[in-house]
């Protein structure tokens, strides 16, 4: 059974302890791999590496590091098909997707960074009081902490900004899907990247998150993942007063307005409920209808869930795979008992499929009211609600009810109005008559339950460095 190790200090590294972890394939619901389950020596060992290696990194002029990160990124996308295999049999995505789109986007994530190293520059202030200059250099040692929705994808987009900035980083994996992750180490060994300037850890989000958040050599601490963890990340961090960054759950709402060209959208709207099984903090979960197209538009949709393709991984026609493991299908599983516990009515879906691994069909629910737990928690699966709407400000008093601040998409022709509601939705990311559209230049991020702080372009280089202003008199 294949072993898979940490990275540390440019070597593959086994576990001090000596323990290991099973990665399952969730199209079959059997172990075909395990992984390192590193513990407080393991993390204590990766943060010695990165401190060696922190001051020289920084110390590289900007257009260097950027040239270590284009090399990544250039040697990543010759190895495409091999990530994509790995992270597909991991996580259960299908393989074309990965292929496609989720590896292609690691590459832009090392990239922009890459370029974003060399456009970046700090202020000057000027015309007030003397001259006031800012230097923003890189915190030295950070911590990374990502979850298994897009494995490389997500692990790409904390580090690429803070080795950019000219940080040294350990990174802690999903223990759900650490294919890539050890990959990307071993990748960055053959670039030959300075040992040290990138560390990758695994194991259990206790046993090396936590040692990894309390060393005192670790400057800031950069999370995405469920709002739970997030909220005990947040307080662990702030109790030792660190930067931290938290990209947390969603319960987006879809609102569609009568005035759209849904039907034209109609694949558009589907992938924003059911891409990777809804496992997407993104998704939209809450599909709001404006009440004279309600019965069309449910028809409509159901027909489509009900034809959409699940399957194998490696089924190019697959258009969903199973959900990611054992655990987070039973909580799935548990979540749709509770909406017909709730008085939901099950449109399509609802079931898993009788197949080995972890299939759930797409499921379309109505009948619940937005007080409902299921209107209310993150599913993340493949469940959506349909709830219909009088107006504009029924829309928006539904979009806005629940705790979540993420994503929400927007769906008419009528462009004031879309203005007029994007500004209003309480959402980090609105987008309108389109869904999940990056520029990587733009805030990431939510509010309330969703997080704190952002992610992308200058707000991830700005959060990996210290700015420190250097005021000088003119008299
Ligand atoms: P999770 O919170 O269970 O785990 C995320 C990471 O945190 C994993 O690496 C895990 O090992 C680690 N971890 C767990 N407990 C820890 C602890 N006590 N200390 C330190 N680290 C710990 O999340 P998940 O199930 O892997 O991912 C799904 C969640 O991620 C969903 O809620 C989804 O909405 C969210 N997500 C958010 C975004 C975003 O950008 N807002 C993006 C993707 C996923």
């Amino acid at each position: 059974m294949q072993r898979l190790t940490h990275w540390i200090d440019g070597a593959a590294s086994a576990p001090r302890g000596d323990r290991w972890l099973p990665v399952d394939d969730p199209a079959t619901g059997a172990s075909f791999a395990e992984v390192a389950a590193g513990d407080a020596d393991d993390v204590e060992a990766a943060v010695d590496a990165a401190a060696r290696a922190a001051p020289g990194w920084a110390a590289l002029p900007n257009s260097e590091r950027a040239r270590w990160l284009e090399r990544l990124a250039a040697m990543l996308e010759t190895r495409r098909d091999v990530f994509a295999h790995a992270e597909s049999r991991d996580a259960g995505k299908p393989f074309a997707l990965v292929r496609d789109v989720e590896i292609p986007r690691a590459v832009a994530n090392l990239r922009f960074f890459a370029h974003a190293a060399t456009q970046f520059a700090s202020e000057s202030h000027h015309g007030e009081a003397g001259l006031n200059y800012t230097l923003r250099p890189p915190l030295g040692v950070v911590a990374t902490i990502s979850p298994w929705n897009l494995p490389l994808y997500l692990l790409t987009w904390k580090i690429a900004p803070a080795l950019a900035a000219g940080n040294a980083v350990v990174a802690k994996p999903s223990e759900v899907t650490p294919h890539s992750a050890t990959l990307l180490g071993e990748l960055s060994g053959e670039i030959g990247l300075p040992p040290g300037v990138l560390n990758i850890v695994h194991g259990a989000g206790t046993a090396v998150g936590e040692p990894l958040i309390d060393d005192p050599r670790v400057r800031a601490v950069s999370f995405t993942g469920s709002t739970a963890v997030g909220r005990r990340i947040g307080a662990r961090a702030g109790a030792l007063l660190k930067k931290v960054s938290l990209e947390l759950g969603g319960k987006n709402a879809t609102l569609v307005f009568a005035d759209s060209d849904w039907e034209a959208h109609i694949d558009t709207l589907l992938r924003s409920a059911f891409q990777n099984s809804g496992q997407i903090c993104l998704c939209g979960s809450r599909i709001l209808v404006e009440r004279s197209i309600a019965t069309a538009f449910r028809e409509r949709f159901v027909a489509e869930a009900l034809a959409l393709r699940v399957g194998d991984p490696m089924d190019t026609d697959a258009r969903m795979g199973p959900l990611v493991s054992r655990v987070h299908f039973d909580r799935v599983m548990a979540a749709l008992q509770r909406a017909r516990d709730e008085g939901g009515r099950v449109l399509c879906g609802g079931h898993a499929l009788e197949r080995p691994g972890w299939f759930v069909a797409p499921t379309v629910i109505d009948s619940l009211g937005p007080d409902t737990a299921t209107n209310r928690e993150e599913i993340f699966g493949p469940i959506v609600t349909l709830q219909a709407f009088e107006d504009e400000d029924e829309a928006l008093a539904l979009a806005n009810a629940g705790d979540y601040g993420l994503a929400a998409s927007l769906w008419t022709r009528d462009l004031a109005r879309a203005h007029r509601l994007a500004a209003r939705l309480r959402a980090g990311m609105v987008w309108i008559n389109t869904w999940m559209m990056r520029d990587l230049r733009t805030p990431f991020g939510g509010s309330g339950q969703s997080g704190l702080g952002r992610e992308g372009g200058l707000d991830a280089m700005r959060f990996f460095t210290e700015p420190k202003n250097i005021g000088l008199s003119l008299e």
